[in-house]
């Protein structure tokens, strides 16, 4: 037999319950049953109610399909009812026989056995690994991962004097799948206290569930712009760009407890309220997860791409999440300074050796009047002042202007000197005015 083994009976119903959501049934729940060995999955298929008994067992025999078929008869149903005995074993021939015998009958009740065969063929029908022990989430759709090297090129859009986007070598890109569950939730809840009702909630929700773990901490509210874009086969994205695909550590079960529960602690609120001795109260409103009504989780990957360049000597790179045109960038070392890391843009592009830096970190070169960066600029002093040259040669350059130009023209280029000096005389004069 299958790893399917390994299942808890409480697990196996969750696996069933998840199988049988996949499968298009609604309003899915395990309930709990008192004073029994097991718990009934109920579920709905139209206006017909179905009552599944789960059994993980090897054998199956005739009183389990005859105590379904009275669970079935005395169910609360305004409606046709079906019973459903699911197992990852087999049924003995007396429990087949009872159950086509209600069925050849005409029976209202009829009681559909599914066993470990079928079971495995409704599994793989929807992708859901039944071999695997935990019905893993076995995900075929990706988020498109775009054009890594536009990306970069828009990136280097905002920094000034970059190289077009033509010139800019092409980009070495990697890209890690991660899976996410995109939920889609109602909650519905009313707080009451002794003046009656104080806060209701009723609304539908959609989140985005991380799902490298089962027990997702937070949700990714700035995926939630990424979703709505159309996914692609996993097959393709990986021939085109290849990568690695992160697991879904959990089952589909694990991710609706953990999106309802973050959706809980998100609804979560603080009411304040009068009492009927005109006191004030306030009381935490919290829904619980029995309050939500998880509609769909679909499981997905999103690209994580890593894309860099190196235009000169320093390599620039940019890492986001990816769906097609859409980015959400995680790590963006295109308009960073590579001098101080934390300045503040607008950046600038050095042609002389291929960094990006801020505004403090930028100069002008002083004979070809282009941005140059201060980490490998030439200096040389003029007029008390300090230039800034791609190399020795345009400093030489400069320096033989410099020595031709008229001696009026030679202040200028200090004109922080020139400014004070001007301030000064006008101070001077002012001041000999004053006197007169
Ligand atoms: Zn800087
Ligand atoms: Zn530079």
């Amino acid at each position: 037999m299958t790893l399917l083994d390994e299942l808890s009976g409480f697990e196996f119903e969750e696996a069933v319950a998840s199988l049988f959501r996949a499968h298009g049934y609604e309003d899915v729940a395990v309930a709990d049953r008192i004073a029994d060995e097991g718990r009934d999955v109920t579920m709905r298929d139209g206006d017909v109610a179905y009552v599944v008994e789960c059994k993980h067992t090897d054998v199956v025999s005739r009183p389990v399909v005859q105590k379904t078929h009275s669970a079935v008869a005395t169910y609360d149903h305004d409606g046709p009812t079906r019973g459903m005995v699911v197992t990852s074993g087999r049924f003995t021939g007396p429990a087949e026989s009872y159950a086509e015998g209600l069925r050849d009958a005409g029976d209202p009740h009829p009681v559909e056995l599914v066993d470990g065969d079928d079971l495995r063929e409704l599994g793989e029908a929807v992708g859901m690994d039944l071999y695997n022990g935990r019905i893993e989430i076995v995900c075929e759709e990706t988020l498109p991962v775009g054009e890594p090297g536009l990306a970069v090129a828009e990136a280097f859009e905002d920094v000034e004097n970059a190289p077009p986007r033509a010139a800019l070598p092409a980009p070495e890109t990697s890209v890690v799948y991660r899976p996410v569950v995109d939920v889609e939730a109602v909650t519905r809840a009313t707080f009451e206290t002794s003046v009656g009702v104080i806060h209701r909630i009723d609304r539908r929700d959609h989140i985005v569930v991380p799902a490298e773990e089962p027990a997702a901490t937070s949700p990714a509210p700035d995926l939630l712009e990424l979703t709505g874009v159309e996914p692609v086969a996993l097959d393709a994205a990986r021939d085109r760009h290849g990568g690695r695909v992160e697991r879904f550590d959990g089952t589909e079960a694990d991710y609706r407890e953990a999106a309802a529960e973050l959706l809980c602690a998100a609804l979560e609120t603080t009411v304040t309220y009068t009492g009927d001795n005109n006191v004030t109260y306030q009381r935490e409103c919290r829904p619980s997860p029995d309050d939500v009504d998880v509609r769909r989780a679909r499981p997905l990957y999103v690209p994580r791409v890593e894309a860099a360049v190196a235009p000169g000597e320093y390599e620039h790179g940019l890492v986001y999440d990816a769906a097609g045109p859409r980015r959400v960038v995680r790590r963006d070392a295109v308009r960073r300074c590579v001098h101080c890391a934390d300045g503040e843009g607008p950046y600038t592009y050095c042609d002389n050796c291929g960094s990006v830096s801020c505004e403090t970190h930028t100069r002008i070169e002083r004979l070809t009047g282009e941005p140059v960066c201060t980490g490998c600029a030439v200096t040389a002093e003029f007029f008390l002042d300090t230039k800034y040259f791609f190399d020795e040669d345009n400093a030489a350059a400069f320096r033989r202007e410099y020595e031709a130009m008229p001696f009026y023209r030679k202040p200028l280029e200090n004109p922080r000197l020139v400014a004070a000096v001007a301030a000064a005389v006008v101070a001077v004069v002012l001041a000999a005015v004053a006197l007169l």
